[in-house]
């Protein structure tokens, strides 16, 4: 079903429902809810960060190892610029779901469009990051087993789970209406 994502069985929880265990405050669940995705929303984005991390490494050691016209390919500035591109993009990305789980510690008010931030510019950075990593290295990364190729399939489900790309857009263009309202 899932484009190479790893996936679990479900099963029922037979201690949920009890009326003497509320999961929270009564008729807080669509709160709770949130809150939860405002934590969650940036783990997604440190675990994207991971995985474009593993494939910058990827790239930038097949650069260095992997021959062309007489030269390691890092020396074509075609190939270090786009090492470049990717790290700095990465970088951006993992400041980002810092600033949301930092302001998740701390209770910040505008929680939710920060978290919304982190898990959209961080999966979509991921996402140009490891094709980026398949380019640098060509038809061997297509090869089925290779780190980028696993990579690949796993880097996709993550704009779709914890709210689409999409929905994380709403959050933020709703809050900055919400803000300029308040103004
Ligand atoms: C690997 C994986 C694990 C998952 N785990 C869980 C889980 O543990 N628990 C759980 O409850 N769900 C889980 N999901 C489901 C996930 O939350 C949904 O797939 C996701 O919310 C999108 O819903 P949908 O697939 O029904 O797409 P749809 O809601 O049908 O969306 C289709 C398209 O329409 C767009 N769209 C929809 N509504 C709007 C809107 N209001 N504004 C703009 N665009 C919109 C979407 O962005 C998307 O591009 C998981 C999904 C995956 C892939």
């Amino acid at each position: 079903m899932l484009v190479g994502a790893d996936v679990v069985r479900t099963a029922g929880l037979p201690a949920l429902g009890r009326q003497e265990q509320p999961l929270g405050e009564v008729d807080g669940g669509f709160r709770l809810a949130m809150r939860t995705l405002d934590l969650f929303r940036p783990s997604v984005g440190a675990s994207v960060i991971g995985m474009a991390q593993a494939a910058l490494d990827a790239a930038v050691a097949h650069a260095s190892n992997r021959q062309a016209f007489g030269r390691p390919i890092r020396e074509f500035q075609a190939v270090s610029h786009q090492l470049a591109e990717m790290a700095t993009r990465l970088e951006a990305a993992r400041a980002l779901v810092y600033a949301a789980a930092e302001a998740y510690d701390r209770g910040d008010q505008r929680v939710a469009r920060r978290s919304a931030m982190a898990k959209l510019f961080a999966t979509e950075t991921a996402q140009q990051v490891i094709d980026a990593a398949i380019q640098v290295h060509g038809a061997v990364a297509l090869e089925r087993g290779h780190l980028l190729e696993h990579l690949y399939r796993e880097v996709r489900a993550p704009r779709i789970y914890e709210g689409t790309s999409e929905i994380q857009r709403e959050i933020i263009a709703r809050d900055l209406f919400r803000q300029a309202a308040k103004d």
